[in-house]
């Protein structure tokens, strides 16, 4: 069997994404100024953060739910809940 990469694996994986974000940072200023590492941007697998014009943006249509992120910040500035219910990432493979 062919080995998948993540990619190949994520574009098998079905999303309902819903108009509200489930992802909310806090206090975009924390971001901005008090955090040093924005390790978000590096350890989404989904890399749903982007760092556009001097703030952290969230493309939470592409969210895995895996969590990463919320216990990774480390200034506690995610308020991360699951998608409502009916919405979100539909696992097929892997
Ligand atoms: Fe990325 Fe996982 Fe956080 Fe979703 S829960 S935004 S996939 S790190």
């Amino acid at each position: 069997m062919k080995k998948l990469r993540l990619e190949d694996k994520l574009f098998l994986d079905g999303f309902r994404p819903d108009d509200t974000s489930h992802l909310i940072v806090k206090d975009e200023k924390v971001c901005a100024g008090k955090c040093e590492c924005r390790v978000c941007l590096e350890i989404c697998p989904a890399k749903v953060y982007r760092w556009e014009n001097e703030k952290v943006v969230v493309f939470h249509e592409g969210c895995l739910e895996c969590g990463t992120c919320r216990i990774a910040c480390p200034e506690d500035n995610l308020d991360w809940r699951y998608p409502r219910g009916g919405f979100g990432i539909n696992h097929r493979y892997g």
